[in-house]
């Protein structure tokens, strides 16, 4: 299967750590590849040859053909799913070709996900369908955009096969380029096993990897834990400020490095509710919007519980780092949320009493059933002119109760430097006017799937490429969904 040019560097650490971490296993080659796309820009970012790529792609990203220098590999994880712990779970459909350096000197994974079964597999088949490959296309890239760490699409394929679930569907593999794709499950997967050598050996290679400033910390792991629930709580905080919802924050799901992983059942809320849950498989409303920060600490307890044995000798003393740890993460988690919401509403300086007026602003989008994305970019205009508070104000089910707030808000902003027109676009800048709305990515997968049209799909991933830009030809693409169109739960895409 080997060919004889690569359009990858490949230059590959994980397939070099020890035997119990992974399974080499090569990926199914699929019946009829085509590739539906690949992303130019990152490819050249990670310096490959686009030319070889436009050339064997379709092969490459279906894993029909396996690139010279590629070591494939499942890797193995363990995870708490929704609370419950899974001793075993490991990549199922998910098969890792190797790492490139990037222009940046950084590391990058190349996996293909949907390629075939592994020794990982369990009862599933290592398939993918293409709604749930376009959907994490889609997603991930927006994300990228909005300025939030996460994995990226490199290319889409449909294989030509069909893949069963509840419907029959077209196959498709995703290819997904990842800092790493380490997560809390794979400490756990040694940690379970009583192996401390092995969640030794991982911690050390995660530092050389992602945190290589604590080589010489004179308590590594401590301070690995500790960079670990940093980057997590900058980036819970980020998702709040975009109104994102992971959906199926396992512990699996959550990355060493902070990028964001997995989206699945993943949506950005249309109207303002703190509780909102679109995954169908999330009865309880575990990883709810606002349950978000929370469960990235529950995960990170976890993190902990494997790593306390490499913390300090005296127990107590290993234990009270970790509660240490998790304690600052709340407060780590609250002044990155606070500081982007000063910033959603325009204030560049801080002061005691924000707090209550970002607070008291949040309820009254929660009793108006306001629009989140739309409720703050609009008011970077009501910044500017008051003449745009109609607009605004139209978001509200009731208008008349934002009134008083508006009165705070200007009151406050009286005691800013900034001037109304640098204020209004410094908001712009951080207020999207697109996301990927779920209607819009709903719509783009049916066109896929009912007529093999991938025109939305294009369309939506050009106007979700510069989320900050007016883009007043696309307008249409930043209105909610109309009724009947709301899209209300999505589903774990296997
Ligand atoms: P996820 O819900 O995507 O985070 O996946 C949870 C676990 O189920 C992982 O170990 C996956 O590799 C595995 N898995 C999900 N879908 C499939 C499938 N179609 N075939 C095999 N394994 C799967
Ligand atoms: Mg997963
Ligand atoms: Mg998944």
């Amino acid at each position: 299967q080997a060919s004889g040019t690569s359009p990858f560097r490949f230059d590959n650490s994980y397939a070099r750590l020890p035997a119990n971490f992974y399974a080499r296993v090569e990926p199914t080659p699929v019946a009829e590849p085509w590739l539906i796309k690949l992303n130019r820009t990152l490819a050249e970012e990670l310096q490959l040859d686009i030319a070889a790529l436009e050339r064997d792609g379709a092969a490459i990203f279906s894993g029909s053909k396996v690139p010279e220098g590629a070591e494939p590999l499942a890797m193995a994880y363990a995870g708490h799913q929704f609370g419950t712990f899974v001793p075993q779970l490991g990549d199922g459909r998910a098969i890792l070709l190797g790492e490139v350096i990037d222009r940046n000197g950084r590391r990058r994974d190349i996996q293909l996900k949907g390629s075939g079964q592994t020794p990982y597999s369990r009862r599933g088949d290592g398939r993918a369908a293409l709604g749930p490959v376009l959907r994490e296309y889609i997603v991930s890239e927006a994300m990228h955009a909005l300025g939030v760490p996460t994995t990226r699409a490199l290319a889409a394929t449909v294989t030509g096969q069909p893949v069963y679930r509840e419907q029959i569907l077209p196959g498709a593999v995703f290819t997904r380029v990842a800092a790493s794709h380490i997560r809390v499950g794979t400490f756990q997967f040694f940690a379970a096993r009583g192996d401390m050598e092995s969640v030794k050996t991982l911690a050390d290679y995660v530092i050389d990897r992602h945190y290589p400033e604590l080589k010489d910390d004179e308590k590594p792991y401590p301070s690995l834990f500790k960079a670990v629930a940093a980057r997590q709580a900058a980036l819970v905080a980020r998702w709040l400020h975009i109104g994102f919802i992971h959906g199926v924050m396992n512990t699996d799901n959550m990355t060493i490095s902070g990028e964001t992983i997995d989206f699945g059942p993943c949506a950005f809320m249309d109207t303002y509710d703190p509780k909102k849950v679109f995954s169908s498989i999330d009865q309880f409303g575990r990883y709810a919007y606002a349950n978000q920060p929370a469960i990235g600490q529950w995960n990170l307890a976890r993190l902990a519980e494997t790593l306390v044995p490499l913390f300090d000798p005296v127990a107590d003393r290993a234990v009270n780092l970790a509660n240490d740890v998790l304690t600052e993460y709340g407060s780590i988690f609250q002044n990155h949320w606070l500081d982007g919401m000063r910033r959603k509403i325009g204030l560049s300086m801080a002061e005691d009493g924000d707090l209550e007026l970002v607070q008291s602003l949040l309820t009254l989008m929660h009793k108006g059933n306001a629009d989140f994305t739309l409720t703050f970019r609009r008011l970077a205009a009501s910044a500017e002119d008051a003449k745009a508070d109609a607009q605004l104000l139209s978001l509200f089910g009731n208008p008349e109760a934002l009134a008083p707030w508006l009165t705070d808000w200007r009151r406050r902003l009286e005691r800013e430097s900034q001037q109304p027109a640098e204020r209004a676009q410094t908001m712009r800048a951080v207020n999207p006017a697109f996301i990927p709305r779920n209607h819009r990515v709903e719509q783009a997968i049916e066109a896929a799937i009912e007529g093999a049209d991938f025109s939305l799909f294009e369309a939506l991933l050009d106007v979700t490429a510069k989320p900050y830009d007016a883009q007043p030809q696309s307008a249409s693409y930043a209105e909610p969904p109309k009724p009947g169109e709301e899209v209300l739960q999505t589903f774990c895409g296997t």
